[in-house]
């Protein structure tokens, strides 16, 4: 019987179930303490944006539940992980500190902080958690990593997936309990204003809520087939879930491979992208600010116009598919992903607006952000990243709309005045302004497609 307590620091992975260092905790016979640390300011930490925060608090509120029913409490503590998770190994008197891996700049910390505690004589021990397949595991023949996606697909759909672990059971001996935040004086809810009535609407975070969407999505799997058309709830909407780690992407794996059939290799193809970028990002922690293409850095990105950026982020560009899917997000903290594409086109192509500022948009509104999916398609649509889309694919959102919302179900939806008076005309005309885009994307001497 181990003599010290099992501390179990949770980040992105807000579940009981196919959680590796939560089951090897309890598996150590001794009480066990959880805990979560909010480090905004921490090296390599990209603090929540608006929505995010709100998923965050409800995640963790469900997660504590999830936990005390299994005798686990979980401890919450606000400022820099570096410094608070020694603290907290002082606090609980915990000999051994156990986490799931990330792979974005932050883990930095994480290095930092195993070599310093295992200096001190405190066990640390990491497990993967979040992806099919680690960074580390999947390289070419030459040992480079992919940096195109269907290569790095076939090598990835071409392992095994560990089959996911499952919830432990309850502790014998619970922990004595450690003074910690309250979640609410945390204060991750908008209050003045309050401002979630849609995503409260829309949502229901947590890991139970999490499961029961995976199993609804896997019995209407057929549906799939409907996945361009934003009108129709044909996608999983688990992003989220995979976001906060409620779901693990070997859970979602397993369950849907079980179904078989074409919509099933279709959609695990697209949590295959969920990995690449995952990887994108451990390769190149700094996604989220910089050209992986360094010819981009001499892109001529038009002087920002407050006015029609503005327009962009509250759906009032005169450009219904696009304007729908900004209001969309503004009101549940989602948006379907061809419309995203969409969104982003217009803003970084029609408008020439650096990716960066529709990036950061995204981050603060989406419920789904995550530093490496966000940047990393912000980079595809641009064509600044490293397997992106071509400079001449311009989305012409009209033609997507006729294409992937034929009825204008979609759009009727989220634009109500759409055909009066008050819906503003168009800011930008998309056919002048293609030309233009065009013209600034040769302007890189045809280099900005070349690979890196
Ligand atoms: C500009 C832009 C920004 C985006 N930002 C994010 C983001 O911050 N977080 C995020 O999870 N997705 C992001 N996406 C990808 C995609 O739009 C969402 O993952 C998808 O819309 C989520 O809906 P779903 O779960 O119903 O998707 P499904 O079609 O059911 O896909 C299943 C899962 O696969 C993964 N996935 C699907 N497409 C992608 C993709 N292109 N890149 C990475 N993972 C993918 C997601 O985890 C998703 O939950 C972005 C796309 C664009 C064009």
């Amino acid at each position: 019987m181990p003599s010290g307590a099992t501390l179990v620091w949770f980040r992105d992975d807000l579940r009981v179930a196919d959680h590796p260092a939560l089951l090897a905790a309890v598996e150590r016979g001794a009480p066990v303490v959880a805990a979560y640390v909010l480090d905004e300011h921490g090296d390599g930490v990209r603090a929540p944006g608006g929505a995010a925060r709100w998923w965050l608090h409800h995640s963790l509120a469900a997660l504590g539940d999830e936990l005390a029913a299994l005798g686990i409490p979980l401890v919450l503590r606000r400022g820099l992980a570096a410094e608070l998770i020694p603290q907290l190994v002082v606090d609980t008197g915990a000999d051994t500190v156990l986490w799931n891996r990330r792979y974005g700049p932050a883990r930095a910390i994480d290095a930092e902080l195993k070599a310093r505690m295992r200096e001190a004589g405190t066990e640390v021990r990491s497990f993967p958690g979040d992806v099919l397949a680690e960074p580390q595991e999947l390289a070419t023949a030459s040992g480079a990593p992919y940096r195109v996606f269907t290569p790095f697909w076939n090598a990835l759909r071409g392992r095994p997936v560990a089959p996911p672990l499952p919830a432990p059971d309850a502790v014998d001996s619970p922990a004595e309990p450690v003074a910690g935040d309250a979640l609410d004086d945390w204060e991750l809810l908008p209050r003045r204003p309050d401002w979630a009535g849609g995503l409260r609407a829309t949502w229901t975070p947590g890991e139970a809520a999490g499961l029961e969407r995976l199993e609804e999505f896997a019995d209407e799997l057929d549906g799939y087939a409907d996945r361009d058309l934003p009108a129709v709830d044909a996608t999983s909407r688990l992003s989220p879930r995979l976001r906060w780690g409620e779901l693990s992407p070997r859970q979602v794996w397993h369950r849907i491979r079980r179904e078989g059939g074409p919509h099933a290799e279709a959609f695990l193809r697209e949590l295959g992208w969920r990995d690449f970028f995952r990887h994108t990002l451990f390769h190149d922690a700094r996604l989220a600010t910089r050209n992986l293409r360094p010819q981009f850095d001499a892109f001529p990105w038009a002087d920002p116009d407050p006015a029609e950026i503005d327009a962009w982020r509250y759906g009032r560009t005169g450009i219904p598919f696009v304007d729908a899917g900004m209001r969309e997000l503004w009101a549940t903290g989602a948006m379907h992903n061809r419309v995203r594409m969409s969104a982003a086109s217009l803003l970084v192509k029609n408008l020439l607006v650096d990716w960066r500022v529709g990036e950061a948009w995204f981050w603060d509104t989406l419920v789904d952000a995550d530093d490496a999916s966000n940047p990393g398609n912000w980079q595809w649509v641009a064509g600044s990243g490293q397997d992106a889309a071509p400079y001449f694919r311009i989305f012409n959102p009209e033609r997507q709309a006729a294409r992937f919302d034929p009825d204008g179900a979609y759009v009727r939806r989220w634009l109500p005045e759409l055909g009066t008076d008050a819906y503003p005309a168009p800011i930008v005309d998309l056919a002048a302004s293609r030309e233009r885009a065009l013209a600034a994307y040769e302007s890189l001497g045809g280099r900005g497609t070349a690979p890196p």
